[in-house]
């Protein structure tokens, strides 16, 4: 006989004595099977309760084939008599959230014809997918309406019909359901009629505040079952978020040296600065480059009919010398070849115009490569990155030598 399910008549119940019937042991997980439940499985966006059997911690409640399997930290030492404690606190905000969610997918529904595709309760924030999208105006406006109904203390009647019965309720629920053997339906009186497994409180005030977090278009997404997938808390959960972020607006106001009532506008002013900063910081860096390249050029070195530009600059990255090379290649007729030493590491870039000269920078960069520098490059642009030591700032040497040579030898076509 599968378990009586205590909770389905009376969410409301937090403790039982009832006995165990059966104990399976699977992959190192204990289950129990009791004449008596008060737990609510995982199922329909509801996670599974918890609470305590025999005083054995419950760590997962599971319906299998009709059946209420309840999985305990440790094997129970009776099975006559034993003890069933729900955790009310996690139970309690469990029915507020899901009775809340009841609450604005039929405002939801009623005010706009949105249908509500999936619940997903399982987080702190519940989420709601709907058909079809909401603008956030409409959005307020269902949060507003599912406030006031919640306030009206409507009853939240739960219970089961058979399938011949069924008929006599469809015309008023909201949705179709699929007859099983015991249908259960839960009404919001005078509201909403819908078929529903889960746990509810008994009135609708009960559910405190509704609050909608977030809405964000899901159109074509991956599990989307809808377009709009709306965040959510209710009860406690929405006392608790308004109280976190109320902490942290408090640090947001020492941080930014305002009230309240000037964070945002405090925000999109530091927004506008960082913008313009940026803006002046890119504007300055390309100054900056133009400068560096005339300087640079002016020291370039002769080797025969060509120049080459050879320096050693602090602390640059690969990234910065490339597009100083970039630079200089693009604005000067002169082959570059530069390193640096930064963060324990020698980055080397050598670069030339194209048709500069018949010397091939990749022939040059080579030599570094075989003495563990990682890179490549072409016949115009090679660079290199060595592990920075001696030997690497002499090599990088030998390798700018090279390329001096290379380039003083090869004879103009
Ligand atoms: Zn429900």
């Amino acid at each position: 006989m599968p378990a009586n399910r205590l909770h389905e008549a009376d969410a409301y119940l937090t403790e039982c004595v009832t006995d165990v019937t059966g104990v399976q042991k699977e992959k190192g997980k204990i289950w129990v099977t009791l004449t008596d439940s008060i737990f609510h499985a995982q199922g329909g966006g509801q996670p599974a309760d918890r609470g305590t059997i025999d005083g054995i911690e419950v760590l997962d409640v599971r319906e299998q084939s009709g059946e209420l399997l309840h999985e305990l930290a440790r094997e129970p030492e009776k099975t006559e008599g034993v003890v069933c404690c729900l955790d009310w606190e996690f139970r309690y905000t469990l029915m507020q959230q899901h009775t809340g969610q009841h609450i604005l997918s039929a405002v939801i529904e009623h005010l706009f014809d949105d249908m509500t595709t999936i619940f997903r309760g399982e987080d702190f924030v519940g989420q709601i997918d709907l058909e079809r999208p909401l603008s956030w105006e409409e959005i307020e406006l269902a949060q507003r309406e599912a406030n006031a109904l919640a306030a009206q203390a409507r009853a939240v009647n739960c219970f089961s019909v058979t399938p011949e019965e069924l008929p006599h309720y469809l015309p008023r629920m909201r949705h179709k359901v699929t007859p099983h053997a015991v249908i259960r339906l839960v009404e919001i009186e005078d509201y909403d009629l819908i078929g529903c497994g889960g746990s509810h409180v008994r009135t609708t005030d009960e559910v405190g505040r509704i609050q909608i977090l977030n809405a964000k278009n899901i159109a074509g997404q991956k599990g989307a079952r809808g377009e709009l997938r709306l965040y959510f808390v209710c009860g406690r959960r929405a006392i608790e978020d308004y109280e976190r972020k109320t902490a942290d607006y408090r640090r947001l106001e020492v941080l930014l040296g305002c009230g309240s009532d000037a964070v945002v506008e405090r925000v999109t002013q530091l927004t506008e600065q960082a913008e313009r900063a940026a803006e002046t910081n890119r504007r300055l860096e390309e100054r900056l480059l133009h400068y560096e390249v005339e300087s640079l050029f002016a020291n370039a070195v002769s080797c025969g009919e060509r120049l080459l530009v050879r320096a050693t600059l602090p602390d640059r990255d690969q990234k910065e010398l490339k597009t100083l090379c970039e630079q200089l290649v693009k604005e000067k007729a002169c082959a570059v070849a530069l390193k640096s030493e930064t963060n324990g590491m020698i980055p080397v870039v050598l670069s030339q115009p194209k048709g500069y000269s018949s010397f091939q920078m990749n022939q040059a960069i080579k030599s570094l490569l075989e003495t563990g520098g990682k890179g490549g490059g072409g016949p115009t642009f090679a660079q290199a990155t060595l592990p920075a030591d001696d030997c690497a700032l002499d090599a990088a040497e030998a390798c700018f030598d090279a390329v001096e040579r290379g380039l003083a030898d090869d004879v103009r076509q």
